[in-house]
Parts: C-alpha cells; structure tokens; sequence
C-alpha cells in the first residue's frame, strides 16, 4: 500500500432527502476515520443530471453540521484533493476513459436505446457480455474508420467496460469476508457516455476512490453487487495495489424485520427517516425530520451507532468520543438492523435526563417565548428540572410544564367531579389563610405546616391535596405539589386557589 494515512469518504448522490441508512453509514466511515486517526471525506456524486434534485446537497451539509460530524474535506470545505464534487470533475476522468480504450479494456458502443431495447424483447435476460457484444454495433465489431466517422458526424455512443468471461473476480470485504464472483456474470457495464461527457457512476467512483487516495471503502449493502466490477475497474486502470478494502454494511430493516426500512414505514408508523424535514421540490410534499420532531442530535448519533453495531456489552449510551474510541467493523453485523422507533425515543428521553436543567431552559425558553409566555432562566430550569422525567422530546416540555407558567383557565371535568366536593371551597379558603400566613415559602416549610394543618383538623390528606393540585394545576397531574407551588411563588399559589373557588361549583 502507498498510502499510510486512513481515508475514507462519503459520497452521497444529491437525489433527494438524505435516508437515516445513509447517515449511518456516513457515522460509521467518521468513527472509523478518527479512531484511526484519519480523515473523513464528503463527496458529492452527482454525474446523473438526470437524477439532481435542488436542495438535496445543501441538505447533506445542513444535515452534519446539525449532527456534529464534521468532514475534513468537502465542497464547502475544500481540501488538495478537490473539488469534491463529481460534476466539477468532468475533464479529470476524460484520461482514464482513454487509457481503457487504448489498452483494450473498453470499447465504444454506437447501439441506440431503440436496438438495445428491441434486443431485450427478442432475447430473454438479455446482457450486454462477451456472448453478445459480436453481434452489437460497436468498436469491436465495426471497421475502425466506421467507428471513427460515425464519432466524427457526432453520433452518440457510449464506453463500455469489456469484461472478460471465465475469470474469477475476489472481492474481500471486510465484514462479509471473502466474495468469490464469477466475471461471466457480470455485463459490460457503460462508464462513460458521450451525451453529456460524463462517465457513470461506477467510473468515477472508482477513479476518485483512487485519485483521492481512500483507503477503506465502508457503503450500504446494497453497493456489494458493484464491488465486482469496482474491482476490475481497478485492475484494468492498473490500480490494484492501491485497491481500498471494502466493507458492506448490513441493510436497515423495517421494524418488523421484512424488507428494507422505506418512507413509507415512517409514514405508517409514526417515525421519521430522513434527518431533517424534507420539502419535496417538486410534489411540495413535506416529510418529517428528527431535527424537527425534537431529537437531539447525540441521541440521533447514539442510537445510529447501535443499530448494526454494538460494542459487546449491555451498555447502550455512549457518547460520541467514546464511539470513537470503541467502534470497530470486526462487530458489525452481517445480517441487517431493525429499526426501532421506541428505542430511538428511548434515547431521547435518556439525553434529555443527562442535560442539565441550564441547558435544557435554554432550549425551552425560544419555545416560551414563542408563545409570549415572559419566563426567567432561574424558573425555567426548575420548571425543566422537575418534569423532564416524563417527557421524549423537547415538544412536550410546554405540555408537562404549562401550568408552571400559566394559571389554569379551564379545569379538568372529570377531576373536578372527582374531586371538588362539598367541603371543599371551606377547605380551600382554610388553606388560603394558613398560606398567608407563610414567611417560609420553601417546598419543604410549606408541606411541614401544610400538613400539621391537616393533622390538627383532622382532614383528609388526599382530598385537600388533590383538591389543591386542581385549583393550581387545572388537572390531576404534574410533579410534587408543594415543588410546583414552590415555583410559582406565593402570590400566584393564593389567586389561583381565589380563582379555582369562584369558578368551580
Ligand atoms: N453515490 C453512491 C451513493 O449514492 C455511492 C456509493 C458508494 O459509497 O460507493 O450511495
């Protein structure tokens, strides 16, 4: 090998929203890349005009930086392997379309999609191969001055890759071990066209896999069928000593376990798959993103990592250091992932407990304030402290926590049948002057005296309580009563009670 340093790349195609598989596969190529002290690649392959879609590597941009993955070279980055962006690349891939030709392992094919397409009618499985490609019009079976006039006159044609039958192509991949294929069963694939002069997918890929000095090649599983052909390209360029080492990873599998994970799973189920809210360009159609359905982006990279992946052990909570430091491809699994939307929840709800309740009200407050609900940093984080148990995402913080910050309007009927009874309004104008009455506003100074209250009166320490948390909270849940009335202060503790015994029967 002449390279030392480990590179690896994620080269996206800009055909849309970018899928959650793809993230995870651009999560394991960093991880792999940093433990190892190498460098982390973003290309953009994007030779299939055909298949842009506007928006689409932005996207992929947007979607990193709000993940935290940083590539070290990229089009927005730069970097001396540029540009990174395959389109821009045209006149680089040019030479290796001539070397192929001039060493004979490709060929110029004239056959229109109109004869290519009444081929496939007449034969069954029709492949463009070495037991069809005499009987085609191409380089090999036209004279060459046919060849060079039809090019002259501006004929379109395409370069095949000549793939010659009988051999035995290996391809070693790093988690599936060693793939043995036949190379008759591969086709002459097209690697350049010259249409738009751009070469396919498979060319370029190969060609700046090389160029760019990659050295591991980690990519969805559904890339192993091209590992064959990848490989004789590479041979047939002269690269083979410089060939990076594949690994194919496991597919991301509905949570049922029966095929692969689709949009249409997310949709059904309730779950996003793409990272950030998608606007299809030209249905307008919008998907849900994790961003917007209020993930955090560690829980995000955490629950990724795991799904294809683990580290050996029961633990499940890693951040992104320690992912670095413990991921490895030996465990990476063979079979496919299934998606879990509850675990991903799960992870949330766990990275929500681990902020700090600073952090947290720091993320709330924007929401409060969209709302024009004024809030001090100090009231928010108690009020964030003392419900984040109970919500997955950061959206469900105002519905635990509203009456923190305004007072009941409406009461829940059902508690109010339940529990505003006859003695109640008496009861609740008692409480109202033994809370007057409190210098000590502190929740623990307020349960003491509330409760020697109750004692002394021999009242029913449920019905006074449950009664008071529907004077406060409008409902029958929310924390701890005396943390809550402890928030929000005396003043606001004593209206609300004045307000639940006028309004409420
Ligand atoms: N452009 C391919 C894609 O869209 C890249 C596959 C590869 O990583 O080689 O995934």
């Amino acid at each position: 090998m002449m390279h030392h340093k480990t590179r690896v790349r994620f080269a996206p195609s800009p055909t849309g929203a970018l899928h959650i598989g793809g993230v995870r596969t651009a999560l394991y190529n960093y991880l792999f890349a940093k433990q190892q002290g190498g460098d982390f690649i973003l290309r953009i392959e994007d030779t299939d005009s055909s298949r842009f879609v506007p928006g689409a590597e932005e996207y992929i941009r947007e979607t990193f930086d709000w993940l935290r993955i940083p590539f070290d070279e990229s089009p927005a980055k730069g970097g001396d392997y540029g540009p990174y962006k395959q389109s821009q690349r045209k006149d680089i891939y040019k030479q290796y379309v001539r070397s192929l030709l001039d060493k004979g392992a490709a060929y110029i094919a004239f056959d229109t999609p109109e004869e290519l397409e009444s081929k496939r009618a007449e034969t069954a499985n029709f492949q463009y191969d070495a037991s069809t490609r005499g009987k085609m019009r191409n380089s090999l079976t036209l004279p060459e001055e046919e060849v060079q006039a039809l090019i002259k006159s501006g004929t379109q044609y395409v370069v095949r890759i000549k793939i010659d039958p009988g051999r035995e192509i290996i391809v070693d991949d790093m988690i599936r071990g060693r793939v043995v294929v036949n190379s008759s069963v591969l086709d002459d694939k097209v690697i350049y066209k010259s249409a738009d002069g751009l070469p396919t997918y498979h060319l370029a890929n190969v060609a700046d896999d090389h160029l760019m000095e990659i050295t591991h090649v980690i990519r969805g599983e559904e890339w192993l069928p091209s590992a064959p052909l990848h490989v004789w390209l590479y041979k047939s360029l002269g690269w083979e000593e410089d060939m990076p080492q594949f690994a194919h990873l496991p597919l991301l599998l509905k949570p049922e376990g029966n095929g692969k994970l689709s949009k249409r799973d997310g949709d059904r189920l309730g779950f996003p798959v793409f990272p950030l809210q998608w606007t299809d360009p030209k249905t307008g159609e919008v998907s849900p993103g994790y961003r917007e359905s209020g993930y955090l982006p560690e829980a995000v990279v955490n629950f990724l990592a795991l799904l294809g992946w683990n580290p050996g052990t029961e633990r499940e909570i890693f951040g992104i250091e320690e992912l670095i430091t413990l991921f490895s491809i030996d465990k990476v699994s063979k079979s496919g992932a299934k998606f879990d939307a509850e675990k991903a929840k799960w992870f949330n709800h766990k990275y929500i407990l681990q902020m700090s309740d600073h952090d947290l009200a720091a993320l709330f407050i924007p929401v409060l304030q969209e709302k024009g609900i004024p809030a001090s940093l100090e009231k928010t984080e108690k009020a964030v402290g003392l419900i984040k148990e109970r919500v997955h995402f950061i959206g469900e913080l105002w519905e635990q926590s509203s009456f923190f910050f305004v007072a009941p309007t409406v009461y829940d009927e059902q508690t109010v049948r339940k529990r505003w009874k006859t003695e109640t309004p008496e009861q609740m104008r008692q409480l109202i002057a033994l809370i007057a009455g409190m210098d000590d506003f502190s929740a623990e100074n307020q349960e003491k005296t509330v409760m020697d209250w109750i004692q002394r009166n021999q009242l029913h320490t449920g019905n006074v309580m449950n009664a008071f948390r529907l004077a406060i909270v409008g409902a029958g849940k929310g924390p701890h009563m005396f943390d809550i009335t402890g928030v929000i202060g005396k003043e606001e503790t004593l209206h609300r009670l004045e307000r639940a015994i006028s309004t409420l029967p």
